[in-house]
């Protein structure tokens, strides 16, 4: 058959993994004979891989180097490589090893059968923690609670997209990119295959809680508005209870005298309004500082340097 695919491979600190990626890869597109390119973005990593990606670039013109200009995180890595794909199929995949490469072949062959998105559900996450485990699958809970889109659960970035997905997902111009969330978003025909996740090949996470946490609010902010919402009923609440403790008051007042105790009462009011106040206003704070970031209408990345990729090639401005 007839058809070129594009492996998208964001590289922060994987100096220890390359070769061994680069090899197992090299394997599955061989025996499948494949027509290939791996799209390699670094994403400004502080050890050797950019030299290791140089010379492999030098040895094999398949392989696509995109140097950006620091690190701006994995998502932003795979838009810019989305940008650079020239393939009919575009597949993202981790350059760890946790997304083995003979699921490739599956997801090819859903593809062939006419899907646009075949997505690659994990059913085994080795080397994770029960702690991982939990957290990530109440993340997908709450994100299906509180959005519209359907992000299945226990799927990462792993997965086959045509041509025409990818050239929809180039048009979207936010910066604040959740790209789980996007992936949904554009919609088309989905389906799903099934693999084992294994554990890193070599190298650590890069993702602690800390920024899983703030990935999460990302996931959240960026495709619903219930904490908004929130607020506003937790106001409305607020008011309504409150409402009714202020008629209490008059009335017994009115018929019983007031006895001018109520310093704890009082206490207790001007904290929980407080408290109430500044959960809301963080909440805004969240979105208006989306909007801030948004209207700058900054470049998403900047590139340091292009190795093999043709001086005439496809339309990467971000
Ligand atoms: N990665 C990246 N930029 C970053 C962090 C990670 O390009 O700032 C890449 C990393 O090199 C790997 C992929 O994203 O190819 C997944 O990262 P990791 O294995 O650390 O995440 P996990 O598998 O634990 O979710
Ligand atoms: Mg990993």
């Amino acid at each position: 058959m007839e058809f070129m695919l594009s492996l998208i491979v964001p590289m922060y600190n994987e100096e220890a993994n390359i070769d061994t990626f680069y090899k197992s890869i090299k394997d599955t597109m061989l025996k499948n004979s494949y027509n290939f390119e791996i799209i390699c973005i670094n994403d400004g990593s502080k050890d050797n891989t950019l030299l290791l990606l140089r010379e492999l670039a030098h040895k094999d013109e398949r392989i696509k180097v995109i140097d950006l200009s620091r690190n701006f995180g994995k998502e932003v890595a795979m838009s810019a490589g989305l940008k650079y794909a020239s393939g009919d199929a575009i597949i993202p995949i981790d350059a760890d090893l946790q997304d083995p490469p003979d699921v490739i072949p599956l997801l090819v062959n859903k593809w062939t059968e006419g899907y646009d998105v075949v997505y690659a559900t994990r059913t085994k996450r080795e080397g994770e923690t029960a702690l991982k485990k939990m957290t990530a699958h109440m993340f997908y809970r709450v994100i299906a609670k509180l959005t519209r889109i359907d992000i299945p659960e226990d799927t990462g970035d792993f997965r086959l997209m045509s041509r025409q997905v990818v050239d929809a997902l180039n048009q979207l111009p936010e910066h604040h990119r959740f790209m789980k969330g996007l992936f949904s978003w554009v919609g088309y025909k989905q389906t799903s295959i099934t693999y084992e996740r294994e554990a890193r090949f070599a190298g650590k996470t890069s993702f602690n809680y800390w920024k899983l946490w703030n990935f999460a609010i990302e996931g959240i902010t960026s495709f619903s508005f219930a904490p908004l919402q929130f607020s506003s009923y937790l106001g409305f609440f607020v008011s309504i209870t409150s409402f009714i403790y202020m008629i209490y008051l008059i009335f017994n007042t009115i018929f019983f005298g007031n006895p001018v105790a109520g310093y704890p009462s009082l206490m207790v009011a001007i904290l929980f309004f407080g408290g109430i106040q500044l959960i809301t206003l963080g909440i805004i704070g969240e979105y208006i500082g989306r909007i801030y970031n948004e209207t700058k209408r900054r470049p998403l990345f900047l590139v340091r340097e292009e190795i093999n990729i043709p001086s005439s090639s496809v339309s990467r401005k971000n």
